[in-house]
């Protein structure tokens, strides 16, 4: 069978086939984290789910490049930094890194390259310069940029192919120099900002003056520069459909003449409780907050990963209790089918793994997906109840689930009960001190101790014990 997608630009579910049909490779970028704030737990939906459909991609056989941006100059941060009087990257690099660690603690693989806007001005003074020798922007006496939405119409391109605006119906603004701007409105919307003096030092020179790129535009010029002009795959929440993608295939188009990406998916929304999430409602959970309310990382994991992407998901804390029982349903499964295996190898038995590549080719039917694991769980229970599994069937059931693993990425070592986020922890240190960055890898170790762990360096590695 075929892997099957919905694609938001023909809005209908689609056998996937990347670009060049005789390679197997997929370029793939995911909108990333705009770095002013911990990321919240509905953030934390869409990257799990990128992450599904790169885990999804390569069990498929393709070998993808995932591409992940990290907004590092935008309206909101520029507020932050000037009411906590510091630094543009010393403010934006505690969220980075603070991001970078909850990625791991859920158990996402790390994206392949993950630019960041501020080391990208020039690849996008030139993308802007490029949509104004074509006519599709141009330069305001304030000396910021725009694009024409006219213009960029008026040359026969279609702006709103992800979703159908009625541009005769909708209220036409002039122009538009926020990030986020009101959704009934379509104006010519800013590519370069002005420098005015509340963005205190965080500006650049440019052809146009002094100033700084608007959001959009730093997505287009890092996924051309990263994934070339015509790409696989776009990922992001569906709150990023309008006005960010559309804006971003409107430059990018503008700009190459040629369609940006082949295949655009978006994520659903999270709720929290039935709500969306406000601080005000005391609804507003980080992971973070998780973690201090007694969850892991591979829980949440589990949680967010139990959803259809393009269905609502209502996040509940009730929930999260049940993504533990869960887990400990299939640890103590693979926890016994490693007994009886011991050092046993063999090949993966059929039936779980056919069952659930059928699953997630239907347009990652992820429900089906966990159905088909909790019925080899039942099954496999009930066969080493009955003492009927050889070493040989207890290794060949446990690669079975090695392979659905390499997918849903909940697979915890059987018996180990160290959480994802000390386990994440504990990589990282290892690697500060390889990287020879001691002061990392001491920071670390005080977390580590901060949060009831201690980590010993043996000869066989390191070895977590809770204090
Ligand atoms: P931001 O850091 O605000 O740029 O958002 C990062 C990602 O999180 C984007 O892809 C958003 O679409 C997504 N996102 C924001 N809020 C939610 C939510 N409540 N549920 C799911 N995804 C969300
Ligand atoms: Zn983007």
């Amino acid at each position: 069978m075929a892997l099957k997608l919905f694609n938001t630009l023909t809005r209908s579910i689609q056998e996937f086939t990347p670009l060049d049909p005789s390679s197997k490779k997929v370029g793939m970028y995911c909108c990333g984290p705009t770095v002013y704030d911990f990321a919240h737990i509905g953030n934390w939906r869409t990257f799990v789910f990128a992450d599904l459909v790169r885990r999804t991609l390569e069990f498929s056989g393709y070998e993808v490049k995932h591409v992940m941006n990290i907004t590092d100059v935008e309206d909101k941060i520029i507020k932050r930094v000037r009411e906590h009087k510091t630094t543009l990257r010393e403010f934006t690099g505690k969220f980075e890194t603070a991001f970078l660690d909850d990625l791991k603690a859920l158990g996402c693989r790390e994206p392949h390259q993950k630019p960041r806007a501020t080391e990208h001005i020039p690849e996008i003074i030139a993308l802007i310069e490029k949509l104004v020798a074509r006519g599709v922007a141009y330069k305001a006496a304030d000396g910021s940029a725009y694009f024409s939405i006219d213009k960029y119409r008026g040359c026969g391109c279609t702006y709103g192919q992800l979703l159908k605006l009625n541009l005769d119906e909708m209220r036409t603004g002039e122009r538009v120099a926020a990030d986020e701007y009101e959704k009934e409105s379509v104006a010519d919307f800013a590519l370069w900002k002005a420098r005015v003096p509340e963005d205190g030092d965080v500006f650049w020179p440019s052809p146009f003056g002094e100033g700084r790129p608007g959001w959009h535009i730093e997505c287009s010029a890092m996924s051309i520069k990263a994934l070339g002009e015509t790409f696989d795959l776009h990922l992001g929440g569906e709150d990023l459909k309008f006005p960010h993608h559309e804006d971003e295939i409107a430059q990018s188009e503008g700009a190459t003449g040629k369609p940006f990406v082949k295949h655009w998916l978006h994520g659903s929304h999270l709720l929290v409780e039935g709500k969306k999430m406000s601080k005000s409602l005391g609804n507003y959970f980080t992971l973070r907050d998780l973690i201090a309310k007694g969850a892991t990382g591979r829980e949440v994991r589990y949680l967010l990963l139990t959803a259809h992407y393009r269905e609502t998901f209502n996040f509940t804390l009730d929930g999260l209790a049940g993504a533990k029982a869960a887990l400990g349903r299939i640890d103590e499964c693979v926890g016994k089918l490693r007994e009886l295996a011991g050092s046993s190898t063999a090949a993966p038995e059929a039936k779980l793994v056919e069952q659930f590549s059928a699953a997630l080719e239907n347009d990652l039917n992820i429900a089906a997906a966990w159905a088909s694991v909790f019925d080899w769980v039942r099954e496999t229970n009930k066969r080493i109840a009955e003492n009927a599994l050889s070493a040989t069937a207890a290794a060949s059931a446990l690669a079975a689930w090695d392979k659905v693993d390499s997918v849903l990425g909940v697979g915890g070592k059987a018996g180990s009960d160290i959480p994802a986020e000390i386990t994440a922890l504990a990589e990282e240190r290892t690697a500060a001190k390889k990287a020879k960055d001691f002061k990392r890898s001491d920071a670390i170790r005080d977390e580590l101790k901060a949060k009831g762990w201690v980590i010993e360096d043996t000869p066989k590695g390191i070895k977590l014990k809770k204090i």
